[in-house]
């Protein structure tokens, strides 16, 4: 194998595939290393959206929009105490690079339909790509190999070489061996986020939190241990997205992921895409809310009661993240929710839903019965204590206790408030295996909009890069299409930045 390139990428995820294949558009030499054995990354597994402002998609749409305007309302999504900790140069910066991202996106054949609306946002930004995310991984590889660029899967970098202050390459592991490959542009770090690093996400965010995973599993901060290795300074690692309560994935693939996202039945389809109508498009979106999105709060506050795989309630529903800290304690870590008649029939229409992608699509619990049936049953207490394999008697106390509470006999053992109703009634609603979940992580390696990796003194780590989850430089990109725009754009720049200079 050659052990030279003019550039060497750590991760074949959407930033790492994206600055890959803009490096390669300006004649570099480039090798991606993926530790997996197969290339995508959190984004393979991710709806897709990318929010941008001023994109061609938007003018069509009558929409006029600019980064500033888009920069204020960002800065709307997370909660003031999170918010505090954006770098708003860096995001504004980077939101003044988003249409020209997107523009480059589709000169590569990828179609997206939008854009949508998410408030606080005060236009449409969202634009969803079609069919999935796996859309964008199709593209990448597709193109890298036109362009004759080198990717190895299975190889993941275990560390970077560094000769008088420079990086100058990288080893892997690769066929068992340790081995080393030397970049002369540059080494561009690329290994997504934490969600799944108990290490990582003790040290920094408290160690009750360690027991959480993540929702890939496979992300567990490689790329931000590499950096810190070297003196690379991180920001904002106690930041995270998460924990949250989540249903556990469908098994399989979910039906998007069986779309074609290359050839010409996806090309097909990005131009139908506009004609569809538009009770189509929200089928598909509530599919995706029915995998990802997670269950309201509310269900807890109108008297749902959480369960553990004994039939046991174990913890005060109302407050977090301490419910999930006790969820990630039980067995198998897993909870179910419990709904009576009365609950799963308020939960059957507008404006009380189980779970939801805000303004765009909503799902209630017959859709839940309908098209999640591995998460969710309705029926008598017997039967869905018999068909989730739960103890009835302990379900059946957990109840009698829990109503004893609600209606003012004794307190609540985990101390439960403001609770006035009894579970009752002949037909019961189950949901779950849920999990307590990390989603994405805010932490990453302190960058410039050179997105060369900086020590706690700001001065650049010379011929080290660093880009999506992994470089995040203390943004926070809270809402939806924020993580994949900022993924695929620090890819495009730096790609574009490295296969332009010569070291
Ligand atoms: C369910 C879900 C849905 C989401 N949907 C959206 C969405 O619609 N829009 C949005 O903006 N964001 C979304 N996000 C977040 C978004 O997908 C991610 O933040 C983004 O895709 C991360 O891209 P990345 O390139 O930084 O990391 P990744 O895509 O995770 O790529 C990192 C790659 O590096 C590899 N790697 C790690 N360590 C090593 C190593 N040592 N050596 C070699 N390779 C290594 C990994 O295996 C992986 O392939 C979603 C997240 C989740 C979990």
């Amino acid at each position: 194998m050659q052990t030279e390139y003019d550039v060497v990428i750590v991760g074949g995820g959407g930033s790492g595939l994206a600055a890959a294949t803009r490096a390669l558009e300006y004649g570099a030499r480039v090798l991606l290393l993926e530790k997996q054995t197969q290339l995508g990354g959190t984004t393979g597994m991710a709806i897709g959206s990318f929010t941008g402002n001023g994109t061609s998609l938007q003018r069509a749409a009558g929409i006029n929009d600019n980064p500033d305007d888009h920069e204020t309302d960002a800065g709307q999504f997370a909660a003031p105490e999170i918010e505090a900790h954006n770098h708003s140069e860096l995001r504004r910066f980077f939101l003044g690079q988003t249409a020209a991202t997107l523009e480059w996106l589709r000169e590569l054949g990828l179609h997206f339909h939008g854009p949508n609306p998410e408030p606080p946002n005060r236009v449409p930004r969202m634009h969803n790509i079609v069919p999935n995310a796996k859309a964008y991984i199709a593209a990448f590889q597709t193109q890298i190999l036109k362009l004759k660029g080198t990717i190895v899967c299975d190889a993941p970098v275990v560390e970077l070489i560094r000769e008088q202050e420079h990086v100058t390459g990288v080893v892997a592991i690769i066929g068992g061996e340790r081995t080393s490959i030397r970049a002369t542009r540059g080494v561009v770090l690329a290994a997504g986020d934490y969600v799944n690093a108990p290490e990582i996400i003790g040290r920094f965010k408290g160690n009750q939190f360690r027991s959480i995973e993540g929702v890939n599993p496979k992300a567990c901060g490689d790329g931000h241990l590499l950096a810190e290795q070297i003196g690379a300074q991180l920001l904002n690692m106690d930041i995270t997205y998460g924990p949250e309560l989540r249903f556990i994935p469908p098994p399989g693939d979910p039906f998007e992921q069986l779309l074609p996202t290359q050839g010409i039945l996806a090309r097909l389809m990005g131009h139908l895409v506009p004609y569809l109508p538009q009770f189509l498009i929200n089928w598909r979106i509530k599919r995706l809310l029915l995998t990802w999105q997670h269950p309201e709060n509310s269900l807890f506050d109108d008297g749902a009661i959480l369960i553990n795989a004994e039939g046991r309630r174990f913890c005060n529903e109302k407050t977090f993240p301490e419910r999930e800290i006790a969820i990630s304690e039980q067995t198998d870590k897993i909870a179910y929710i419990l709904l009576d008649e009365r609950i799963a029939q308020h939960y059957s229409q507008w404006p009380h839903f189980i779970s939801t992608a805000p303004k765009i699509a909503y799902a209630y619990v017959e859709d839940y019965l309908k098209l999640r049936p591995d998460v969710s049953i309705s029926g008598t207490l017997s039967e869905i204590a018999n068909a989730r394999h739960l103890n009835l008697d302990e379900l059946q106390k957990s109840i009698e206790h829990f109503n004893e509470y609600a209606t003012g006999h004794q307190s609540d053992p985990f101390g439960r408030t403001n609770d006035s109703h009894s579970l009752t009634g002949n037909r019961w609603v189950l949901l779950g295996p849920a999990k307590a979940y990390f989603t994405t992580t805010e932490g990453g390696v302190a960058i410039n909009q050179g997105l060369q990796a900086l020590e706690s003194t700001g001065t650049p780590i010379p011929g080290l890069y660093a880009i999506g989850c992994n470089g995040m430089g203390g943004q926070i990109l809270w809402g939806h299409g924020l993580h994949i725009a900022w993924a695929l754009t620090s890819g495009r720049l730096v790609g574009e930045a490295l296969g332009k200079n010569r070291r």
